[in-house]
């Protein structure tokens, strides 16, 4: 399988889907993580820490956008190769970018056809109304995978290509069942506990932006710990699908097949991250 994530900032892609990124290149399949900013902006607290300093770092004030960008790919760069992404292709436009842009969605669609992703991942875009960096590059995204599909040989000098799925990431765990009411919810899980040291060894590396270190810890015990409780497993990423799904038979999960919801609190508890993988 081909995998492309697609998301505004470099530690997007760890957060929102690192585990899942990790449990796939270890099956072999192939991964491309593109980002669409430079990341130069976004969370740069070592930088603003510095200048809060009675006696800053010249070494750090004088820093320059070059160096803060470099600074933030060789972090990148280092948690991709943790994770196991085969390429970081970063498009590198401004941070704060918050309405869609055509030349994007643009570059977008041809990175997408080049590759040609049987599964795309990226950010659910929560806030159309007044979007946000995330919003406005899902949105890019979306249109950028709906312009490959689009190409003709005549127009473009390349054919069509369609993405298998989308899988959206980033939905907080409101509701577990379908029942509910509250609208939009998480409909796929995926166990990341086997490579869950990956993950937070993958977050230690932005150490530019404080993910590092306890907030690595916190982040995955709370979310993808919640995520966990949802899904029956001790961590998890949840996605939701795009597109509907067809299956020859009625689909139930080898998962749905195998666990003991009686003892399945035990394996929820098993791992603590602290304990187990100290910083
Ligand atoms: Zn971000």
């Amino acid at each position: 399988m081909k995998i492309m994530t697609i998301f505004a900032h470099p530690a997007d892609t760890i957060t929102n889907c690192g585990g899942t990124l990790a449990r796939h290149a270890d099956r072999g399949d192939e991964i491309v993580a593109l980002i669409l900013t430079h990341g130069g902006r976004i969370h740069a607290n070592s930088w603003v820490e510095e200048w809060r300093k009675d006696e800053p770092d010249q070494a750090v004030t004088s820093a320059g956008l070059a160096e803060v960008v470099a600074n933030k790919k060789a972090e990148l760069a280092r948690a991709a190769e943790i994770v196991g992404i085969g390429r970081v292709i970063t498009l590198d436009h401004d941070d704060a970018r918050c309405t869609v842009d055509e030349d994007i969605v643009d570059q977008i669609a041809a990175h997408v056809a080049d590759f040609a992703p049987d599964v795309v991942i990226m950010d659910y875009p929560k806030n159309p109304v007044v979007p946000d960096s995330h919003t406005t590059a899902s949105v890019m995204a979306l249109n950028g995978v709906n312009r490959a599909a689009t190409y003709l040989r005549n127009l473009d000098g390349r054919d069509e290509f369609w993405v298998k799925q989308i899988f959206f990431a980033g939905l907080p765990v409101t509701v577990t069942e379908v029942l509910s009411l509250h609208g939009i919810r998480n409909d796929t899980y995926v166990d990341i506990t086997p490579v869950v040291g990956r993950k937070v060894a993958a977050m230690d590396q932005f150490v530019s932006q404080a993910y590092d270190g306890l907030f690595a810890r916190k982040l995955i015990e709370s979310w993808n710990g919640e995520c966990g409780r949802a899904a029956g497993v001790n961590f998890a990423e949840a996605f939701c699908r795009y597109y509907n799904e067809t299956h020859p038979h009625l689909p139930v999960t080898d998962h749905a097949l195998a666990v003991d919801p009686v003892t399945r609190h035990v394996e929820y508890s098993r791992v603590g991250l602290r304990a187990e993988y100290p910083c």
